[in-house]
């Protein structure tokens, strides 16, 4: 069993490393939330008093941080003068290609070995164990990691060289995106034309307009299995985490000189609806904004 530091355990993070925690590993958390440390230690993790304290003497280092910015600070303020050279740098969190390539190739160059493990599936399937990862990085970078990543996930996948994980992760979520959009549109106008929306999910869901955001993530309540949409869209995916994503792709897009009219079209759409106050609902609620120019309540005065 490896030593383990943990470093950001929010939402995502914490979930992750208690199931290292259960599957015997020694993990050493941190977090700038003091909460968030209480969180992992009543897990069983042990608190560490500072990142670099968290990566020193460890075999691994898994981050699982907000944004880019936060994943450089870390590595460069804190895992690159402190974690002994040679050890596995895993970062979990979902961020732009070009740093996550920046960080790779810095870390190679210090001795480690790095790879990118963005995840799909939200806080549900970080609790459970049951993520996908997306790995960027070399062979035995992938080797090394996949061990640790089993125990916190159902599967775990080599995309490429170092970014690429980050890359399949923003292509995956653009199409999801601009999915969830198109099925929205296509249940407001079914409901417009006087279907029954129940038939027309029987119908398209065997028919060629099916895809995961309606047979799996039904935006429609009552409708298909059970989601958010049946909780008030409470839970889920939120719609700022689908936008933060829909950036994130917008950059890469233009960075690589991708035309995505589509992935541009969902960004202004899910902006729109994070702007009426729909940001904290899972991204599914957009519904209500293309079904009914939606204005969440507590806006309805602004
Ligand atoms: P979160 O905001 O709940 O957690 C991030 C944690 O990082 C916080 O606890 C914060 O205090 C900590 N942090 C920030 N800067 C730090 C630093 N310098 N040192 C130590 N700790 C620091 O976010 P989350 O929902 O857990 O998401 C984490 C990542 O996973 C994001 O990149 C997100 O896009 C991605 N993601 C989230 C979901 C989801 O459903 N929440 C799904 C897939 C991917």
């Amino acid at each position: 069993m490896a030593k383990v530091a943990f470093i950001g355990l929010g939402n995502m993070g914490g979930g992750m490393a208690a199931n290292l925690v259960k599957a015997g590993h020694d993990v050493r958390a941190f977090d700038l939330s003091e909460e968030a440390i209480a969180r992992a230690e009543g897990q069983g993790a042990h608190r560490a008093a500072s990142a670099a304290k968290a990566v020193e003497g460890a075999e691994a280092v898994i981050t699982m941080l907000p944004a880019g910015k936060h994943v450089r600070q870390v590595y460069e303020g804190d895992v690159a003068p402190s974690a002994a050279k040679g050890i596995i740098l895993i970062d979990c969190s979902t961020i732009d290609v070009a740093t996550a390539k920046t960080v790779g190739e810095q870390s190679r160059g210090l001795g480690f070995e790095f790879v990118d493990a963005p995840v799909s599936g939200g806080i549900a399937a970080a609790n459970a164990g049951t993520l996908t990862f997306m790995v960027g990085g070399s062979d035995e970078g992938f080797e090394r990691a996949k061990p640790l990543l089993e125990q916190m996930g159902k599967a775990v996948i080599h995309a490429g060289e170092a970014g690429a994980g980050q890359a399949a992760k923003i292509c995956n979520n653009m199409l999801l995106g601009a999915t969830m959009v198109a099925t929205c549109e296509a249940f407001a106008m079914a409901e417009k034309l006087g279907l029954n929306l129940q038939t027309f999910y029987d119908i398209s869901s065997k028919a060629s307009g099916q895809s995961w955001s309606m047979t799996s993530y039904c935006p429609v309540p009552g409708v298909g299995p059970e989601t958010p949409a049946d909780r008030g869209y409470e839970g889920g995916f939120a719609a700022t985490l689908m936008l933060k994503d829909l950036k994130l792709a917008m950059e890469a897009a233009k960075a690589s000189g991708a035309y995505t009219p589509m992935g541009g079209e969902a960004e202004e759409l899910y902006q729109r609806f994070v702007d009426r106050g729909g940001g904290n609902k899972d991204f599914s609620g957009i519904i209500q904004m293309i079904d009914d120019s939606w204005v969440a309540p507590d806006k309805k005065e602004d």
